[in-house]
């Protein structure tokens, strides 16, 4: 079975964006970028699944600017065994990376695309249910345990009430949760070994797809500042703040 993983590149998730002055969005120049901490996981699940006997090859694929050919590296070091990069310089939304997402897997014919529940810069948590309805097929979200078996993906998931446990058929679309895994460090050897995988250039237009902006972004600000928080004596003095001055009681 082969494993499609998208992976995005992102601002690390230790860099404190800050708003660009004329409020068009955040300012990411000399940003340090990363890939979005869900993709890692996807990867790092795919690559149980290679390591387990389920799964026999892993394509990462990462859309947007010629600078995600290093979060596919990343993605092979980690253990996936080729990339594709769809290039485009457009900035991209949830649906145009599904329709995009779509084409490749109608060209490659995964048995499962494992993504991130959501990407940590636009925090959309969109493109996985997006794919699965292009698509046609089932899906999953917040997997917190994958397993395969007979054909089918039994996935464990993150509810309000507890845990729920679904059974899809194959091929179908699973969005990772932050405890279904660690990802493994990346050592030297495998970032060496990675320089040598095969990774693939395609542009949108290669795959049919109108990737141009659907939604237009009007501005960003920053989120106001919160006051200085005060310390109040006793818990009286407390429901007396909340009561007649917070007045939320
Ligand atoms: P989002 O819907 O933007 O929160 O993203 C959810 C997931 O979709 C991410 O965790 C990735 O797995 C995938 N994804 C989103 N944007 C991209 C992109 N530009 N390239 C590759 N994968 C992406």
């Amino acid at each position: 079975m082969k494993i499609l993983v998208p992976v995005k590149r992102v601002a690390d998730y230790n860099v404190k964006v800050r708003v660009k002055s004329d409020q068009t969005g955040v300012d990411l120049a000399n940003v340090k970028m990363s890939m979005n901490p869900f993709d890692e996981i996807a990867v790092e699940e795919a690559v149980r699944l290679k390591e387990r006997g389920v799964a026999t090859e892993i394509v990462a694929v990462s859309c947007g600017a010629a600078a995600c050919q290093e979060t596919l590296r990343t993605a092979m070091a980690i253990g996936a065994d080729r990339g594709i990069l769809v290039a485009t310089d457009e900035e991209l939304q949830p649906l145009a990376v599904a329709k995009l997402l779509k084409a490749l897997f109608d060209r490659e014919q995964p048995g499962l695309v494992i993504l991130g529940k959501q990407a940590i810069d636009d925090d959309c948590n969109q493109t996985g249910q997006m794919l699965a309805a292009l698509a046609g097929l089932p899906q999953a979200t917040f997997a917190s345990k994958v397993e395969i078996a007979d054909g089918r993906a039994r996935v464990t998931r993150e509810v309000d009430g507890g845990l729920e446990t679904l059974s899809l058929a194959l091929p179908a679309i699973v969005t990772t949760d932050l405890r279904l895994n660690e990802p493994r460090y990346v050592t030297l050897p495998n970032i060496m070994k990675a320089k040598k995988k095969p990774m693939e250039t395609l542009r949108p237009q290669d795959l049919g797809v109108d990737v141009r902006p659907r939604v237009a972004t009007l501005k960003v600000v920053e989120p106001p500042r919160r006051g200085a928080g005060i310390r109040v004596p006793d818990v009286a003095a407390l429901v007396d703040k909340l009561k007649n001055e917070a007045k939320v009681l």
